[in-house]
């Protein structure tokens, strides 16, 4: 019989229940260890296929998935030293700005001392000649 559904697992020897090896070429008794070869029907071989299909898309499907979150994971680092570099660049910027402040404060005070200083010096000058 060529067909799947009418092998008989019942092992013919010892009565025993037989099972069909992983590569699908032989009906073994584990009990008395009778074999013989196993015919796949057209059906059973295109079932086959079909899950063995199945189940190398799943795997393509999974391999694809986890390729795609290792991008996603690298773009994140990426983008993540990217944020710090411009975190630390406006925080450059925030320093400078604040040390151009104060360095303006402190200009416009010596100034401010200086012409003080040279009012004060006009002053006594003047009152010394006129
Ligand atoms: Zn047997």
């Amino acid at each position: 019989m060529s067909e799947n559904k009418n092998i008989d697992l019942k092992c013919p020897y010892c009565g025993a229940l037989r099972h069909i090896d992983s590569n699908f070429e032989f009906i073994v008794c584990e009990y008395c260890g009778a074999s013989e070869p196993y015919r796949e029907s057209e059906k059973v071989k295109i079932e086959r296929m079909r899950s063995q299909t199945e189940r190398q898309i799943a795997a393509d499907k999974a391999q694809v998935q986890k390729e795609t979150e290792l991008k996603k994971a690298e773009i994140n680092n990426v983008s993540q030293s990217i944020m710090g570099g411009l975190e630390l660049l406006n925080k450059g910027d925030e320093i400078i700005s604040k040390t151009r402040s104060v360095m303006r404060t402190i200009f416009a005070g010596i100034f401010m001392i200086g012409l003080i200083i040279f009012l004060i010096i006009a002053l006594v000058i003047g009152r010394h000649f006129f």
